[in-house]
């Protein structure tokens, strides 16, 4: 990758996304991050290596992709001020900020510009992320290549053709950690209430999340014959797996996905 990246914020995001450019190979030399306060921006120069700038126009005035990693409500402001340089330059654009549709990003920056849209969660901060990306149609096939390529280095991407597919992903994988985390809480307090320790139990449990995660991506079958092979006839796993389906266990996760995706439309 030759491309020069510019982070317009250098928060928790961008952080992950920078980390795992690095381990993948990518030059420091060739990152860029703003922030408004260079005390802010010191500890990131120092453990990356990378460049550091308060002036966000400045820093995009060399740059070939900039990635808009500040607060959904702060990006109005950000865009604005970035038009001039940005319509000069026209680099990629890749938002990873949730609910701002990619027209209202290109308005703001003056319009007719290659944009990407990003749903990223929260494990890319341990690179094992989940992104949806929609391009518009300014996007050129090399752009898309290279927006795959960074996201990559914090976890899969996968590309949807419609932007509002960008709500069924946040249902998915955006807001979905947050299933699996419930999900090891009542597995925790179920061990518990079985007689195990807090923190066995909960081991027990993140070690069963990581396994079963694990073996359905490294498997050619899918998580229903998956689920068949380890339900014996008769057996424990049955035994459960009966209870939860007869309990409504599919049709409450369909509803909360949709609830998910309603209120991602109603917040674009
Ligand atoms: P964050 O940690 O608060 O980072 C935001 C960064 O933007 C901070 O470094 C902040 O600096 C900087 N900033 C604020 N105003 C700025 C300006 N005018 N110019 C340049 N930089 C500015 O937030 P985050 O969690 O990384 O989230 C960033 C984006 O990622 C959000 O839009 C969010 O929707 C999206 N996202 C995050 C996650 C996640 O897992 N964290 C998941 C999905 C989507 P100061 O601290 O000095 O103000």
């Amino acid at each position: 990758m030759a491309s020069r990246v510019t982070f317009i914020g250098a928060g928790n995001m961008a952080s992950a996304i920078i980390g795992g450019m690095i381990d993948n190979g990518f030059s420091p030399s060739a990152i860029t991050a703003t922030s408004p306060s260079d005390a802010f921006l010191a500890p990131v120069h120092e453990r990356f290596g990378i460049h550091t700038n308060t002036d966000n126009a400045a820093a995009v005035g060399q740059a070939d992709v900039v990635v808009l990693a500040v607060k959904p409500q702060m990006m109005r402001d950000v865009c604005e001020g970035l038009r001039d340089v940005v319509q000069r330059r026209r680099p990629l654009i890749i938002s990873v900020a949730a609910g701002l549709p990619a027209e209202a990003l290109e308005h703001w920056l003056g319009g007719d510009l290659a944009v990407v849209r990003c749903m990223p969660n929260t494990p890319s901060l341990v690179g094992a992320g989940a992104a949806g990306l929609f391009a518009n149609a300014n996007v050129s096939d090399e752009q898309r290549r290279l927006a795959t390529e960074l996201l990559e280095a914090v976890g899969l991407v996968e590309w949807v053709e419609e932007e509002s597919l960008l709500d069924a992903v946040t249902a998915v994988s955006g807001s979905g950690p947050a299933y699996f985390f419930l999900m090891l809480e009542a597995m925790e307090d179920a061990g518990v209430s079985l007689g195990l320790p807090a923190e066995t139990a909960r081991r027990l449990a993140m070690q069963t999340a990581l396994g079963a995660a694990k073996m359905a991506q490294q498997s050619d079958k899918t998580p229903a014959e998956l689920k068949r092979n380890v339900m014996s006839p008769g057996g424990t796993t049955e035994r459960a797996i009966e209870h939860l389906e007869s309990a409504g266990l599919r049709r409450i996760m369909g509803e909360a996905l949709e609830a998910c995706a309603a209120r991602a439309r109603e917040m674009a």
